[in-house]
């Protein structure tokens, strides 16, 4: 299926999380969809996925935004952070409510992981109406089976019954969860392009079928693939990835490029970081990235 959006000006955004200074990986992921955007003659947004207050602080989120400034990798339009949207949010909640397809759960976190990956579906209509104490809300998925066309990863299936199950909506602390705020944030925002990485493919499907239970209209997906260490193991705070030195921003965008199998002209080495992305962006083409899920980065000087 064509997606409606496709013919609408280009729109996407970088949404990190910020429960740690800037790595590698999301600069490079920030570069990729940075470049994408201009070479399209489109906007390039910014959002802080701060949902989680429990994981976010806001003195990372300014870091993570000076160092996007320090390489040249401005936004357009206002910065939009999740934690002042939770009306928003619970809004969205509610109509999916009244859609009679969410429903409470109290499984022990204990129980749900003796069950493996997909959520058997114990509470489906065990409350006739909310219980009072903590609880999570799920939606019921029944038998949707989604089917997009990724643009880097090709056509992606998956049907959600069998092997993803009900899925939570909002979490048993009262926060909204990742594929619900991002639905609505990115529908927000306009974002007629997703761009990440290839590591949350696997949430695209539960994210579709939340925009046709929402209304909301499906951007296009690009998957693109993640940076890894040696064992292929993706960058990452958990994972004890660096953070980027914001002091040496040409060499790092000059490192990524390379890495991404471009060759800029020498004398742009140290150059401003301004001047090395609009080389970038002239010589850009998102098809002349490392084919695969993964680029080894280990070999990068420690
Ligand atoms: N905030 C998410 C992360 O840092 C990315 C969300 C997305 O791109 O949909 O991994
Ligand atoms: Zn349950």
């Amino acid at each position: 299926m064509k997606s409606l959006l496709s013919s609408a000006p280009y729109r996407g955004r970088f949404a990190p999380s910020p429960t740690g200074p800037l790595h590698l990986g999301s600069l490079y992921t920030a570069l990729v969809g940075c470049c994408e955007a201009r070479r399209r003659g489109g906007v390039w947004l910014v959002r802080i996925d701060d949902a989680d207050r429990l994981r976010c602080r806001q003195t990372h989120a300014d870091s993570i935004l000076r160092t996007l400034e320090t390489h040249g990798l401005w936004w357009d339009e206002n910065v939009l952070f999740q934690s002042h949207r939770d009306d928003i949010y619970r809004a969205a909640l509610e109509r999916l409510t009244a859609g009679g397809r969410v429903f409470p759960c109290t499984c022990p976190r204990r129980e749900l992981a003796a069950s493996g990956q997909v959520y058997p579906g114990r509470c489906r209509a065990r409350y006739p109406s909310p219980p009072s104490g903590e609880h999570a809300l799920r939606l019921r998925v029944d038998d949707a089976v989604i089917a997009f066309d990724d643009r880097l990863q090709g056509r992606i299936d998956q049907d959600l019954g069998s092997e993803v199950g009900d899925f939570v909506v909002r979490r048993r602390d009262g926060i909204p969860a990742y594929h619900l705020a991002t639905v609505v944030d990115d529908a927000e925002q306009g974002v007629t392009e997703v761009l990440r990485g290839v590591d949350l493919l696997d949430s695209t499907p539960r994210q579709i079928l939340l925009q046709e239970r929402l209304g909301l209209p499906r951007p296009d997906y690009c998957h693109i693939p993640v940076l890894t260490d040696r064992g292929g193991i993706k960058l990452s705070k958990q994972a004890g990835a660096r953070p980027v030195d914001a002091n040496t921003p040409s060499e790092n965008l000059w490192t990524l490029l390379i890495l991404l199998g471009f060759a800029p002209e020498p004398g742009l080495f140290g150059a401003q970081p301004a001047d090395i992305l609009d080389w970038a962006v002239a010589h850009w083409d998102i098809r002349r990235l490392p084919a695969g899920q993964g680029i080894d980065v280990s070999g990068l000087a420690a």
